[in-house]
């Protein structure tokens, strides 16, 4: 159902009142975590007015230690919600466990699957029971083939709301996070109809590096980026080196806008 033999145009996908997918670039942007009211609010007023058409913020967390911030859980959801009622965002956050599911679709516009989940396929099947789109991130080392069985996973359960994300792989490089693979865009439009954008934020994991991968998966041709973006990253929860600040963040989006009409 993934493949671009049995369904040649491009998939649009909605996702509340926006698409991704369309001409449009959708930009989803926002902190790492949620970590509280005040501080999501914030940066969903900001990041809107410099452009972005969804907010994204991690209740629960996939931490390499469990000794680390594991995120605000289901009152990070609840403080997504009060953003969302303020800005009229969609919101974009990671489900990392079936437990969770009905909260998630009651409350959520677009389920992120992370890199670490991409081959839990009894979430990709619980997901695909659902009618919530679905952001399938790139596991860690997956080739396009595993990425895009598990899309299959979900879609053969119904849910055909799949947008996939790029968030750089695994390699020998030490000095980077991990290392974009901005490939992925022009082999996955080949083999897929379904929708790709770019997290440039944990693919290079240092703030320095956002702009140069986001541009180049716009030039590539994404249908969008995600970004992480606080109010005050030097003090974030979780992933604080990469994110940038919502000027920082408006600057990109003036770039990305001249390069998405340049083609
Ligand atoms: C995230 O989006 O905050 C995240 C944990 O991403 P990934 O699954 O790509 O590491
Ligand atoms: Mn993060």
């Amino acid at each position: 159902r993934a493949n671009r033999k049995f369904h040649p145009e491009n998939s649009i996908i909605e996702v509340g009142q926006e698409t991704i997918g369309g001409d449009q670039l959708g930009i989803i942007a926002g902190p790492c975590s949620v970590e509280s009211e005040e501080q999501i609010v914030d940066v969903a007023k900001r990041i809107k007015k410099a452009g972005a058409n969804f907010l994204r913020g991690g209740a629960f967390k996939p931490r390499t230690s469990p000794y680390s911030f594991q995120g605000l859980e289901l009152e990070g959801l609840r403080m997504l919600q009060t953003a969302k009622a303020e800005t009229g965002l969609p919101i974009v956050t990671e489900l990392m466990s079936t437990k969770w599911i009905d909260e998630f679709v009651e409350s959520v516009d677009l389920i992120q699957i992370g890199a670490r989940n991409m081959q839990n396929f009894d979430l990709l099947k619980e997901v695909g029971k659902t009618k919530t789109p679905v952001l399938l991130k790139r596991g860690l080392s997956a080739t396009y083939k595993e990425w895009l069985m598990s899309a299959e996973y979900i879609m053969s359960e119904g849910n055909e709301n799949v947008i996939l994300c790029e968030r750089g792989v695994r390699t020998f490089e030490p000095e980077t996070r991990n290392t974009l693979d901005i490939q992925a865009v022009p082999v996955i439009k080949k083999l897929s109809h379904l929708p790709i954008i770019i997290d440039p934020s944990h693919a290079g994991g240092m703030s320095y590096l956002v702009e140069a991968g986001a541009k180049a998966g716009i030039v590539a041709g994404a249908d969008g980026l995600m970004i992480e973006v606080h109010n005050d990253p030097e003090n974030a929860w979780s992933d604080g080196e990469q994110c940038l600040t919502p000027d920082e963040f408006g600057l990109l989006m003036e770039k990305a806008e001249k390069l998405a009409s340049v083609e």
